[in-house]
């Protein structure tokens, strides 16, 4: 059986990959937990190398893998080319973070007992990918499983399992041992994930992907207490003050709306545009989204098609029913090709508060905007929502932007910046955004368990 992975630009099948059940994933497993001794006692200076090395060729194949993305994933080929860069970053922080495992040594405070903290690898871990940055989720959770010491099985999303299999193909030519990561393609995923969490050996999950599907993976993590990092849905407001520099505002939207078409758990979901400069910003920000091209990467368009007709459906319904609540369409870019899932980017003027598309993830092209003028009744439409990933600020002044950051709740908040991600910035969500950070140093802390030995050495 296979699976055929999809152009959703063309819709032509671009290849076929196995489609595997449970026998495959315990057996994955099998070879996981098999290599876990050597690769967890292998000293942290070689895995860091190995790392380094898989950052060094990532670069070297920057272009194969940028296209490989586009294809599979259907981004253009600048965000596809960013992307394998930001990927790529993972590898290298994460070389450096591997030899800096950590550990403490301590006195009890009532004498006697010396304390030795020591931070050691959870186990096997199981990995979970979705398709919108194909490249960089997984080197975001392969990267400090095995700087670690961690063995991993990996189970990319069904439209884009080809980078996730490239990636590790380029890890085992920088010197990566066989059975340290095994990648398992499925349709089924719930099989799959379900026989890694009911096996004993496997320790850890780490996922990312939708609020809803996390929700049943941690379920199912409760029953054997598997230590879970979750990486889940996003709604991030995007808030523009009365004293904002608009051209700035303008351009750190288009970065955080349209990076990726929209699919991504950190794009600007909801703009919140105060009244004073609301016009202004809507007709700037209109232009600029007029000018977007929408069409295949290979033709060089700045905006490429949803992943999947589900998706289509979905954003227009949105709209429809943004359209019908009160909201107007200002301005649109031009369509795309009939082929493929292409949905124009679009903005969406007038948005009244209540809209349900003020709520929703949309993870398309659209922006709806709203106005304000209080920043207390501002703050509560912003926080009145289950997600707390991403949230932007634009202000001219800095003492009002650290204010309304600090009283969002969100795990990451870009001031005056349309970008938050950064390898070495703890990146992550709260409420139901998810569970625990990947980059920085706890991205690493995910994929370790602290142990201390209390010793009587008779001092
Ligand atoms: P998804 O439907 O939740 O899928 C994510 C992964 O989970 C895929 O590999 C999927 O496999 C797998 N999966 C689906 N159903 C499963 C089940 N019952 N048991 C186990 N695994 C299952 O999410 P998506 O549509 O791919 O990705 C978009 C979502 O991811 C958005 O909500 C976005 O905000 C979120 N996201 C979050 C972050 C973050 O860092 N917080 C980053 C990127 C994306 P299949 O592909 O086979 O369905």
């Amino acid at each position: 059986m296979s699976i055929p992975v999809i152009d959703p630009a063309t819709l032509e099948t671009v290849a076929t990959v196995a489609d595997l059940g449970p026998g495959e994933a315990r057996q994955a497993v099998d070879t996981a937990a098999a290599a876990f001794r050597d690769w967890s006692r292998t000293a942290p200076r070689r895995r860091s190398e190995v790392l380094h090395k898989a950052f060094e060729l990532m670069l070297r194949d920057r272009d194969e893998l940028a296209l490989l993305i586009s294809r599979e994933n259907g981004k253009s080929l600048a965000d596809a080319t960013g992307e394998v860069t930001y990927a790529a970053e993972f590898l290298r922080w994460f070389a450096e973070e591997a030899v800096r495992p950590g550990g403490e040594y301590g006195s009890a405070p009532a004498g006697g007992a010396r304390t030795l903290v020591s931070h050691r690898p959870v186990g096997v871990a199981a990995l979970i990918t979705p398709w919108n940055f194909p490249a960089a989720m997984v080197t975001r959770k392969i990267g400090p499983a095995i700087a670690a010491g961690c063995t991993a099985v990996l189970k990319p999303a069904a439209e884009t399992p080809l980078t996730a299999i490239a990636i590790v193909e380029l890890l085992v030519e920088a010197g990566l041992p066989d059975g340290v990561v095994t990648v398992v393609t499925t349709s089924d995923p719930a099989s799959v994930v379900g026989t890694w969490l009911d096996d004993p050996r496997v320790r850890k999950i780490s996922f990312t992907g939708s609020t809803p599907i996390g929700r049943i993976l941690l379920r199912q993590a409760a029953e054997r207490v598997v230590n879970s990092s979750m990486e889940l849905g996003g709604n991030a407001p995007f808030v523009v003050t009365a004293d904002a520099d608009v051209e700035a505002a303008v351009a750190g939207a288009m970065i955080a709306k349209f990076r990726n078409g929209g699919q991504a758990c950190t794009a600007a979901n909801r703009f919140y545009v105060h009244d004073a400069v609301y016009d202004t910003f809507v007709a700037r920000f209109g232009a600029e989204v007029e000018k977007l091209t929408v069409g295949a990467a290979a033709d060089g368009a700045a905006i490429g098609p949803l992943i999947n007709e589900k998706a289509l459906v979905r954003v227009r319904a949105a709209v429809e029913e943004a359209i019908a609540e009160g909201a107007r369409i200002s301005h649109r870019a031009a369509d795309g090709p009939q082929t493929g899932w292409f949905y124009p980017p679009t903005v969406l003027a007038d948005v009244p508060a209540t809209a349900a598309i003020l709520q929703e993830e949309i993870f398309g092209p659209v922006a709806p905007i709203a106005r304000w003028t209080d920043e207390e009744e501002l703050l509560t439409l912003v926080n009145d929502t289950e997600y707390g990933l991403a949230a932007y600020v634009f202000a001219g002044d800095l003492r009002q932007a650290v204010r309304i950051g600090e009283a969002i709740d969100a795990g990451m908040v870009g001031i005056n910046r349309g970008l938050v991600s950064d390898p070495s910035a703890p990146f992550g969500g709260v409420k139901q955004s998810g569970l625990g950070r990947e980059g920085a140093r706890e991205g690493l802390r995910e994929f370790q368990e602290t142990q201390y030995l209390s010793v009587d050495w008779g001092l």
